[in-house]
């Protein structure tokens, strides 16, 4: 049989070339390993600024091509949010494939850890969703290409403080943008999610006196907060935006803001930590502008956990990472005065800012 010319037309037919010239992909790594059974991709999406950083997710997918969806929209977003930040990394994501209850060992974790080396650096992993901390030791174990380790194996430890911080800054950059001062004193916030960052940022809220209401689904997690703060009101999870409020603070799920929350939305921030806040960017993005409400961007404003990564690489210092999340504060400014000079949403004009900086220092050298 006649071999296939590889041309234009076939390239395009094919869903992983399609979808990679879609989004704008350097390259992506199909790994398999059969003794291990080890089933997993890495997309390296833009490593103009530095080497592609982002976690690896274990997650049971219905096939290869969702699996393949989700490596190219999550390392995408990496991409945009190191470029916003200011960091010099480019933006990259894995996934394994599969049951991370039932699959997970070391052996599984360690042949990753050999991939992700084969990269020579290019790529850097880290902890997401439906992976442990002993996980990404076995993955060390294998390449020293892993950020965002426990502070007993050299890492940052827990990345949820300068989450917070930089969420918090980002809140009062926009309390500076529409009540004309950055002070949260008096200010009505709605702290959705008394997670570990939601924790965190209700202890700046109160420090700044702020009047804080806490919503969450668990019991033991709302008695955290209360018990330390017993003036910070309860707010059943399901009447959140039945509260008056100035400030709407996410910091639990993603796609909030939606068409129903928006119709009962009484603030005019929308500040948190949680990511993708955004129900449909296109509209809800366009919706809030329109409705005066000034969104913080999410992923601008919860960049703390990955400037915790990126300060790891420089050798760990908490104070330089708390340094560098408190920037996000004029990031935030930068953006809203764009949105306001193009008229456009927050959330484009965060896009437009991070794509700037990749074409400039594309000017330097265009890539790992
Ligand atoms: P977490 O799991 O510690 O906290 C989330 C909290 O939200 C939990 O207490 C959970 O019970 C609560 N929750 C779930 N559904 C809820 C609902 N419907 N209403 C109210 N509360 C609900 O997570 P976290 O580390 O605090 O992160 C919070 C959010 O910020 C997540 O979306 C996460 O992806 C995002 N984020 C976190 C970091 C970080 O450094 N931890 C960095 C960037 C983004």
């Amino acid at each position: 049989m006649e071999a296939q010319t590889f041309t234009q037309n076939t390239a395009v037919e094919n869903p992983v070339i399609q979808e990679m010239l879609n989004l704008g992909h350097e390259q992506v790594v199909f790994c398999n390993d059969a003794n291990t059974g080890l089933k997993a991709i890495i997309g390296i999406h833009n490593t103009v600024l530095g080497p592609a950083l982002g976690g690896t997710r274990m997650w049971v997918y219905n096939n290869e091509l969702e699996a393949l969806n989700d490596v190219l929209r999550l390392s995408r977003g990496m991409t945009y949010k190191a470029a916003v930040s200011g960091l010099n990394l480019g933006g990259g994501k894995a996934v394994i494939m599969g049951d991370s209850r039932s699959l997970k060992n070391e052996a599984l974790m360690r042949r990753f850890g050999s991939f992700v080396d084969s990269l020579g650096g290019k790529y850097i992993t880290a902890e997401d969703v439906g992976m442990s901390t002993k996980d990404m030791e076995y993955i060390h174990m294998e390449t020293e290409h892993v950020a965002g380790l426990p502070e007993s194996l050299g890492g940052g430890g827990d990345p949820s403080p300068v989450t917070a911080y930089g969420v918090y800054m980002g809140m009062k950059a926009s309390a500076k943008k529409i009540f004309g001062s950055d002070s949260l004193e008096g200010k009505k916030v709605v702290v959705q999610g008394a997670g570990n960052v939601g924790r965190y940022l209700i202890d700046y809220l109160m420090k700044e006196n702020a009047i804080v209401s806490v919503s969450d689904i668990f019991e033991d997690k709302i008695k955290l907060v209360t018990d330390k703060y017993p003036s910070v009101a309860v707010v059943p999870a399901d009447k959140v935006f039945e509260q008056e409020m100035d400030i709407y603070a996410p910091c639990a799920l993603g796609a909030t803001v939606n068409d129903e929350s928006l119709e009962k939305l009484t603030a005019k921030i929308i500040a948190g930590a949680a990511n993708n806040q955004l129900a449909n960017e296109a509209k809800h993005g366009v919706d809030v502008l329109e409705k005066g409400i000034i969104y913080a961007p999410d992923y601008v404003i919860n960049a703390g956990g990955l400037i915790n990564c990126y300060s790891e690489l420089e050798g760990y210092n908490r104070d330089r990472a708390m340094a560098a999340a408190e920037e996000i504060y004029q990031t935030t400014l930068n953006i809203f005065a764009m949105s306001e000079q193009e008229n456009i949403p927050t959330y484009l004009a965060a896009n437009k800012l991070a794509e700037q900086r990749i074409e400039a220092i594309a000017n330097v050298h265009r890539g790992w």
